[in-house]
């Protein structure tokens, strides 16, 4: 067959290579598959076209827009999944392994998609923060604002998870507003080209927002500046060589790294053999060692056992690694497949005989196809893990890990930490003292940290997946990088900004009422205008109302709360806290929303929560009270209708605040 011809995607055009082409062989025929090359791209005017059209393009959308546009790309690539899921194959990937992948990948675009919409407001900016007071009166303040980065992001990404890969760091830029440039590894780029051409068919990605290099950058690091992001998943070395390009010391252009990284996983000193704990450790170890033929770079290379089970742990991992089926990795028997390419499994054979001069190897064996990248699970017994120890220092990037005896938690914290920073550590233990222990010793050396019991076996997602909801990366060697974390990992691609100013200005620029900005007041009651007629700013003062001694007492034999505050005069004015009796803060509440409510049916929907409420002051009878509402912000739900939050203020007769909530309603849109 003849090989595919990869493409790369620059300034809106697919672009065939002639010259330069570079052989990229099936991982299971070892035949040609498809042939690379970036030769002949324009890197400049790529950059130059995200920048210019893709960036405008997107930045004009908010992230609602952009949200929607994530969820129409995974609709696409869910539709053309069977294509993706035979080229996977070729990689050496199992239906499993494409799972991880492919379906992990579309997954992270669905999250991103939900959490774009229900956590980003309806808006190009995010306001970072509460507002911070300046000054006495109030006239000066200060707030963090984020805005798009209005350069190009590169993504440079690992073999390893060539779908998945791209869609993690796709998903958050695209939802900050910033266009991509996606750089594939080569071995796997087949399937990240057939993957990409599908959302690029989609034709809802505005044109600019993304490109695609099929081979090397070229120059594209000289023309790097401040505005751009470079994204790199892969090995510490190729991470430290392009770092040191001089570009990031010149325009502090941003490097966020996702490197190599010695995971570990503990067993619990109270997990001895026959524990639920035990037998999830085995059956975790042995899943992170075959699954993806151990080339995930979250997978379990250090195992930590205490001194005491060290031998069981030896035996029942031999045991249950033999039982591994490795081969043809469309086949359903098959629980292992190949590694992605033939340079891959030569690199892990070295680090192998590196790891094996400071370990004992007592684990490697199993049936496989002669063709193709396999290689045999292989597991390391280190006798003097504080010694010399290769397994501190070494990733072999496939099935491969070494098994250390410590003494106690602390020497388990240790051994932990000589990785010298990780994106993830697992801990197999029933005792919460332990998992705090470890936390307290370990938590800075590791981006992640997975606790796994009987309690939440069942439904834990184990120690290698990133989540999207969850951050990923980890310190030190594992490139002190970050990525997703739901909303966090968008803020990678956006300018913090620190806003002063008198509350008129910050109102405006955030779209967000600041108290002491101008207030809308006429004769029109708020509740009586529709979504879009509400002008922020738009304010309702209520008249006053007095707290009498009866409606505290009504209020409490009718709700119940008779607590000694409101019904026992003495006690009361024992506590710190209280002149006397006072009124219940919910009694204020109920009492603020007859004063503000415009009771005739109209187009405020409902009432949808309180948020960030606060008493400042306690009201005893006789105080008098009153309201001030003010439209604070507004977030369009749907055709029908939007959210409206609500400034609430409720004062006595001195004017000092006794209550500040948020009110949210839901507001009818007119037509
Ligand atoms: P790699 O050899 O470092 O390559 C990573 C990427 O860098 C590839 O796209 C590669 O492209 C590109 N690259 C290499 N030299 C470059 C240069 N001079 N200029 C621009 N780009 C360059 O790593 P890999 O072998 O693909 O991946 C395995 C490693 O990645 C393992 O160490 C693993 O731990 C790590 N990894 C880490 C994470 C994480 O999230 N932390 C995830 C997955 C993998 P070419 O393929 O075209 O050379």
């Amino acid at each position: 067959m003849k090989p595919l011809l990869l493409n790369s995607f620059a300034e809106g055009q697919w672009v065939t290579p002639q010259t330069g082409l570079v052989d990229i062989r099936s991982a299971v025929s070892g035949n040609v598959l498809a042939q690379s090359s970036s030769a002949g791209l324009n890197f400049k005017a790529m950059l130059d076209f995200a920048r210019n059209t893709g960036g405008p393009n997107l930045r004009r959308l908010t992230f609602h827009e952009r949200a929607t546009i994530l969820k129409q790309l995974a609709l696409a690539l869910t539709e053309k999944k069977k294509e993706l899921y035979d080229l996977n194959y070729e990689t050496g990937a199992t239906k499993g392994d494409g799972w991880i992948d492919i379906d992990g990948g579309i997954g992270t675009l669905f999250v991103y998609a939900s959490k774009g919409k229900r956590e980003l407001p309806v808006a190009t900016h995010y306001l970072d923060g509460d507002l911070e007071a300046l000054s006495r009166h109030g006239t000066f303040q200060g707030r963090h604002i984020l805005t798009s980065l209005q350069g190009a992001a590169l993504h440079i990404n690992a073999f390893n998870f060539p779908v998945w890969g791209m869609l993690e760091k796709l998903a958050p830029t695209l939802l900050a507003g910033v266009p991509a440039i996606v750089k594939p590894a080569t071995a796997t780029s087949y399937l990240t080209e057939a993957a990409f051409k599908v959302m690029v068919d989609s034709g809802v990605l505005p044109e600019g927002s993304v490109q695609l290099i099929t081979g090397g950058v070229g120059d594209m690091f000289d023309h790097l500046g401040c505005q751009d992001v470079v994204s790199f998943t892969g090995s510490a070395q190729t991470a430290m060589k392009l770092q040191s390009h001089p570009v990031f010391a010149h325009e502090s252009t941003r490097f966020i790294a996702e490197r190599d990284s010695l995971n570990g996983t503990i067993l619990g000193p109270d997990a001895q053999p026959g524990t639920p704990e035990f037998d999830l450790f085995i059956a975790e170890v042995v899943k992170e060692m075959t699954v993806k033929a151990g080339q995930k770079c979250t997978a379990i290379r250090r195992i930590f056992a205490p001194k005491t089970h060290e031998q069981a742990v030896i035996e029942a991992l031999q045991d249950a690694l033999g039982r591994i089926r490795i081969g043809d990795p469309r086949s359903k028997e098959t629980q292992m497949g190949a590694l992605a390419s033939f340079a891959q499994r030569e690199d892990v054979q070295a680090k192998v005989a590196e790891l094996a001069k400071t370990s004992e190897i007592v684990f490697s064996g199993g049936d496989m196809p002669e063709e193709g990248a396999f290689i045999a699970p292989t597991l390391l017994h280190a006798r003097n893990p504080w010694g010399e120890c290769a397994a501190h220092d070494v990733e072999a990037f496939g099935p491969v890990a070494t098994v250390m005896g410590y003494d106690d938690v602390d020497d388990a914290v240790a051994l932990a930490n000589r990785g010298q920073g990780s994106l993830v550590i697992s801990a197999f233990t029933h005792d919460p003292k332990v998992a705090r222990d470890l936390v307290m010793g370990a938590g800075a050396y590791h981006g992640r940290m997975v606790f796994i019991d009987r309690d939440s076996a069942k439904e834990s997602t184990g120690h290698g997946s990133p989540l999207p909801h969850m951050t990923h990366g980890g310190p030190g060697r594992a490139g002190g990088g970050e990525e997703m974390g739901g909303i966090r990992g968008v803020m990678h691609y956006m300018q913090r900004t620190a806003l002063q100013g008198s509350p008129r200005m910050l109102s405006a620029i955030g779209e967000e009422w600041v108290k002491g900005a101008p207030e809308l007041i006429d004769d029109v009651h708020p509740f009586r205008l529709h979504f879009e007629e509400l002008e922020l700013g738009k304010t309702f003062y209520s008249k006053e109302r007095e707290v009498t001694l009866e409606d505290i007492e009504h209020f409490a034999h009718f709700t119940g709360d008779t607590f000694y505050a409101h019904m026992d005069e003495d006690a009361a004015a024992a506590n710190p806290f209280f002149p006397g009796r006072v009124a219940h803060g919910y009694l204020l509440i109920s009492f603020a929303a007859g004063l503000f409510v415009d009771p005739d049916e109209g187009p405020v929907l409902a009432n949808y929560g309180l948020d960030n409420l606060r008493f400042m002051q306690p009201v005893p009878a006789g105080d008098k009270i009153k309201v001030r509402l003010t439209a604070k912000s507004k977030k369009s739900r749907n055709e029908d209708y939007g959210e409206v939050r609500w400034d609430v203020e409720l004062t006595n007769q001195d004017g000092e605040i006794c209550a500040t909530y948020d009110l949210l309603t839901m507001n009818a849109k007119k037509a």
